[in-house]
C-alpha cells in the first residue's frame, strides 16, 4: 500500500437536515469502492436521497475490529473505502477509532468535514472562554458520572446524552455540582423542532419536567468558575469541611487542589466562616 492517493474517505453526515450533505461528500461516496457504514438501513435512505448507489458494509461498535481486518485486506488490494456514521462525523462518539489507529502510518486518510453536534452545538449557545472539553456519551453509573464531573470542574463541557436520562444526569449535576451550576442544552439540533435552553441546572429540571423531553440532546456543563454561584458552592465546601474538623489550612489546600482555586483566597474565607 501507498500512502499517497487517498483511500480512506471519513465523511460526515446530516445530523437532522439533510441539506447538510456537501457535494464534495456526496461526489465522495458515489466514487469509492465501498462505504463503511454502522446500519445500512439508516445510511440508505440518505444515500437513495443523493443518488448514491454505492455497496454498503455494515461497520459498528460490535464488528468493528473484524472488519478493520477486512478492510485493510481490501485497502491492500487498491479498494477505496469511505466510512460514515448513522449522523454527524465519524469517529466522534461513534466507530472509526479502531480502524483510524489501525491504518493511520499505512495509507492516506482523507477527512470530508461537515456536520456534528458538539461544534453545532458549540457555535451557537454563551461561552466565556474558547477552551472546552468533550466528554462524548456521560458514564451512566452515578458515582462514575461524578468522577466526570470532577475532573472537568476548571472547563466548560460538552457531553452526549439520551433524552431518557438527562434528568437524571441532571439531578446527580445538581447533587455534585451545586443547584447554581449553568447548563445549556441543545435538543433536535439542525430539525424542525430545534431548541436551546439554558440557565441553572435547577431551572433546567424545572422546564424539562413541564415540557416535551425527547429526541437527541447535546448539553454543556459550564465550568464552576464561571458558574453564577460559583464562589457560593465553594464556601459551602468550607463548611462542609469544617464541619468535619478540617483545619483551615487543610481545607484551603483540599479545594485548590481539586478546583484549581486560589490557596490563599480559600484560606482567608475558612478563617472568616
Ligand atoms: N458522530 C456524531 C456527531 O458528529 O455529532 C455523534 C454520534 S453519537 C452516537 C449520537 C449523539 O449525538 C446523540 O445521542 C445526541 O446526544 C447527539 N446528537 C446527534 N445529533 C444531534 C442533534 N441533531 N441534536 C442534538 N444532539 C445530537
Amino acid at each position: 500500500m501507498t500512502n499517497d492517493t487517498p483511500q480512506v474517505y471519513i465523511v460526515a453526515t446530516p445530523i437532522g437536515n439533510m441539506a447538510d450533505f456537501s457535494s464534495r461528500a456526496v461526489d465522495t461516496l458515489k466514487t469509492v469502492d465501498i462505504i463503511a457504514c454502522e446500519d445500512s438501513r439508516t445510511s440508505a435512505s440518505l444515500l437513495k436521497n443523493y443518488g448514491i448507489n454505492t455497496p454498503l458494509k455494515s461497520y459498528h461498535k460490535f464488528n468493528e475490529k473484524q472488519r478493520t481486518e477486512e478492510f485493510i485486506k481490501l485497502l491492500s488490494q487498491g479498494k477505496k473505502i469511505a466510512l460514515i456514521s448513522d449522523a454527524g462525523t465519524p469517529c466522534i462518539s461513534d466507530p472509526g477509532r479502531i480502524l483510524i489507529n489501525e491504518i493511520f502510518d499505512k495509507v492516506k486518510i482523507t477527512s470530508i468535514p461537515g456536520a456534528c453536534a458538539v461544534i453545532t452545538f458549540l457555535s451557537m449557545i454563551p461561552r466565556n472562554t474558547e477552551e472546552f472539553a468533550f466528554a462524548g456519551f456521560l458514564p451512566r453509573i452515578k458515582n462514575q458520572q461524578q468522577k466526570v464531573f470532577e475532573k472537568f470542574v476548571n472547563i466548560d463541557t460538552v457531553f452526549y446524552e439520551s433524552a431518557n436520562r438527562l434528568l437524571d444526569t441532571l439531578e446527580n449535576i445538581k447533587e455534585f455540582r451545586g443547584e447554581n451550576t449553568r447548563i445549556a442544552v441543545g435538543r433536535e439540533l439542525t430539525k424542525v423542532f430545534e431548541e436551546i435552553k439554558t440557565g441553572t441546572v435547577c431551572e433546567i429540571i424545572d422546564y424539562y419536567k413541564q415540557n416535551i423531553l425527547k429526541g437527541e440532546i447535546v448539553c454543556m456543563l459550564y465550568a464552576q468558575d464561571t458558574a453564577e454561584g460559583g464562589e457560593f458552592e465553594i464556601i459551602e465546601k468550607i463548611k462542609k469541611l469544617k464541619n468535619l474538623n478540617y483545619s483551615d489550612k487543610d481545607i484551603s489546600v483540599i479545594l485548590s487542589t481539586l478546583y484549581g482555586v486560589n490557596k490563599n483566597k480559600i484560606y482567608k474565607q475558612a478563617l472568616n466562616l
